[in-house]
């Protein structure tokens, strides 16, 4: 076995995981390795996000000085830098079926994301968001090998071979699994909890569709439901009692050049075991007895396999070991509901990566450096799991979940705006690898569970829950109950009305919720709220956010229309040199901190996305 090169960091998978975390490293000097099993662009499953998500991203560009992690924050970036196959997510929307009956309009809930400059959300079509940011890896400098399926590793006190199928060899000193639910380490090394601890027990069957009529084209809008934005414009959740199921289009705004639309369905384990149907036939009985998403679905077709998981959920006995880690989407999974699986990436990236960058510094990368990566894992697996066993519980009454999901709301704002705090923050800070402040407390990152009046409120709620479940307490009462919790921890923001069951939306987030939201975070919130998650803004700061994201709309909107009147006229220019500047100012900038090693030659072999 020949092996002449030694790079710093090995990872094991090419998926959006995989790949942020390369280019990050790889902009930090290290030597990069991404070994990617198929070859892209290549399907993938993950299409939703959330603002915890979308925030991260600009922390992860900010943090560490890879813009291009950046566009992928909103839906306007990510159309303008990145794709045009990408959907619109101006919301989550929940519709709720009664097997058989006709759907009662005022049974939906909505929660609007962001307006810009913070929203809107995006629908990933991971197959091209992948791809990009697998050329933003090398184009940092990663070195990448597509075709190139791990088959083996083997651990020693320096580091760590790599065995690729079709003889491939290759030495890291550290090796990270980005290889998702097929985790080749977990096998390897025997990781996997069986049985899965986790409470969520509920299975999976997935595919792309062609002709999903949008939901709000199939008798009631969103107006008819009360509701601030278009279904069809919004993650939709159909619920019913055994179950939920996604549809995430793609075709939903007028400059899409993608005409698929993502489906899932999530069935409840115990209600509905697994029968042995093909999972079309499954997917169409299920749709069936529910007389508007049968219309939604009518003319639909599948135009990739569907893809049907028995039990989705999987966790790992260890996450973090001498020389080696896992992303979490190869270490646990709870389920798809509230999105939390990019979330939880990223902001496990934003902590595993600095702990690489210093590591490859200072030549210590043994477990321990590593042990808050698997902490944090940990937690937000355990809170997601409460969180989403609680909803599907939750699914046996409609005032049930209503009263539930307040505490997805409450949590989905602290765990952005906590986000949000930290991307101001390292915007002034001087040492920003090793400034850290997600990993003390208040833990601002996931839905914000760590705030200790969040968790009081969440442990009261769950007390209700388990009591419906154990039979000792009417869905009803336990709904009523939960309401009064939200309502006592002082938690839900005034702006958005009374946390009540009428009120199904706290409102469409424009801009001026949006301002009135961060007014009453900033001087009337509870002090918890005041001390962590709105210390620095202010008025000022956010109306300087707003006119920054304008002005750099009108001013590439009037760049663009500029280049293509001159274009009528003129062909020669000096655009070249533009880009010139540009690549050569890449390839000088110093990396934001030290790092021992040399910027890695890209020397990839297989891959057509290799650098030359
Ligand atoms: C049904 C379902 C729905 C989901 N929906 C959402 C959602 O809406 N929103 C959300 O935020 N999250 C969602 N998630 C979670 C989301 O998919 C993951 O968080 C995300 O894809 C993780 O990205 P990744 O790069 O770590 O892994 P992946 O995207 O899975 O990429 C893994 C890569 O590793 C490669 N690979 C695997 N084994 C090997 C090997 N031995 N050698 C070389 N290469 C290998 C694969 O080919 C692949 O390219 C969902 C998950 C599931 C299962």
């Amino acid at each position: 076995m020949i092996i002449s090169k030694t790079y710093d960091v090995a990872i094991l998978g090419t998926g959006i995981g995989g790949t942020i975390l390369g280019a990050i490293l790889a902009r930090h000097g290290l030597k990069v390795l991404l070994l990617e099993g198929g070859a892209h662009p290549r399907f993938a499953i993950g299409e939703s996000t959330i603002p915890e998500t979308t925030f991260m991203f600009r922390l992860l560009a900010e943090r560490y000085g890879v813009p291009e992690i950046g566009y992928l924050s909103n839906f306007q970036r990510v159309r303008r830098h990145v794709s045009s196959t990408c959907g619109i997510k101006r919301s989550f929307s929940f519709v709720y079926h009664r097997v058989g009956e006709p759907q009662r309009l005022e049974e939906s809930m909505q929660f609007s994301n962001a307006p810009p400059p913070l929203g809107p959300d995006v629908h990933l079509f991971r197959q091209d968001v992948d791809a990009y940011m697998l050329s933003v890896a090398v184009g940092h400098g990663a070195t990448v090998q597509q075709h190139a399926e791990v088959t083996d590793v083997d651990f020693d006190g320096r580091g760590v071979t790599i065995a690729t199928r079709h003889g491939g060899a290759f030495r890291a000193r550290y090796f990270v699994d980005a290889g998702g639910l097929r985790s080749f380490l977990a096998r390897k090394l025997d990781l996997r909890e069986d049985p899965c601890p986790l409470r969520t027990r509920s299975r999976s069957l997935y595919t792309h569709m062609l002709g999903v009529l949008p939901y709000d084209a199939c008798g009631d809008t969103h107006v008819d439901h009360g509701l601030p934005t278009p279904l069809s414009q919004a993650t939709l959740h159909n619920l019913f009692k055994g179950g939920w199921m996604w549809v995430i289009p793609f075709d939903n705004h007028p400059s899409s050049t993608n005409r698929l639309v993502s489906v899932g369905l999530q069935l409840n384990l115990d209600i509905h075991p697994p029968t042995g149907a093909p999972p079309e036939e499954e997917f169409r009985r299920i749709v069936a007895t529910m007389p508007k998403v049968a219309r939604q679905f009518e003319r639909a077709r599948a135009v990739r396999e569907w893809t049907s998981l028995p039990r989705l959920q999987f966790s790992s006995r260890r996450t973090a070991g001498d020389r080696w880690c896992m992303l979490p989407h190869a270490a646990s999974f709870v389920d798809p509901l509230y999105s939390s699986g990019l979330a939880v990436t990223m902001s496990t990236i934003n902590i595993l990566a600095s702990r690489l960058i210093q590591a490859a510094s200072d030549g210590d990368f043994s477990a321990a450096r590593f042990a808050h990566v698997e902490t944090w894992m940990r937690r937000n697996f355990d809170y997601f799991d409460r969180l989403v066993s609680g909803s599907y519980n939750a699914y046996r009454d409609f005032n049930l979940w209503n009263a539930w999901i307040r505490l997805w709301m409450v949590g989905g704002l602290y765990g952005a705006l906590g986000v949000l705090a930290r991307v101001v923050h390292y915007q002034g800070a001087k040492d920003k690898l090793l400034d850290a402040p997600c990993e003390g407390f208040p833990y601002r990152g996931i839905q914000g569970h760590e705030i200790p009046e969040f968790a009081a409120l969440f442990e009261a709620a769950q007390r209700e829950m388990d009591a419906v479940v154990a039979g000792e307490l009417a869905s009803e009462e336990a709904a009523r109950r939960i309401f009064q919790h939200v309502e006592a921890s002082g938690l839900w923001p005034e702006p958005w009305g009374p946390a009540r069951p009428g009120k199904r939306n706290p409102g469409g987030y424009n801009l001026a919720l949006l301002m009135r939201t961060g007014q009453w975070a900033i001087d009337r919130a509870p002090e918890v709220v005041r001390r962590h998650f709105s210390r620095g803004a202010s008025m000022p700061v956010i109306l300087k956010l707003v006119a920054d994201d304008w002005a750099d709309e009108v001013r590439v909107s009037i760049g663009n229309a500029a280049l293509h009147l001159r274009d009528y006229f003129v062909m020669a220019n000096g655009d070249y040199d533009v880009a010139a500047r540009r690549s050569l100012a890449m390839d000088t900038a110093p990396p934001p901190a030290e790092a021992t090693s040399e910027p890695a030659a890209s020397t990839a072999g297989a891959g057509p996305l290799s650098a030359p």
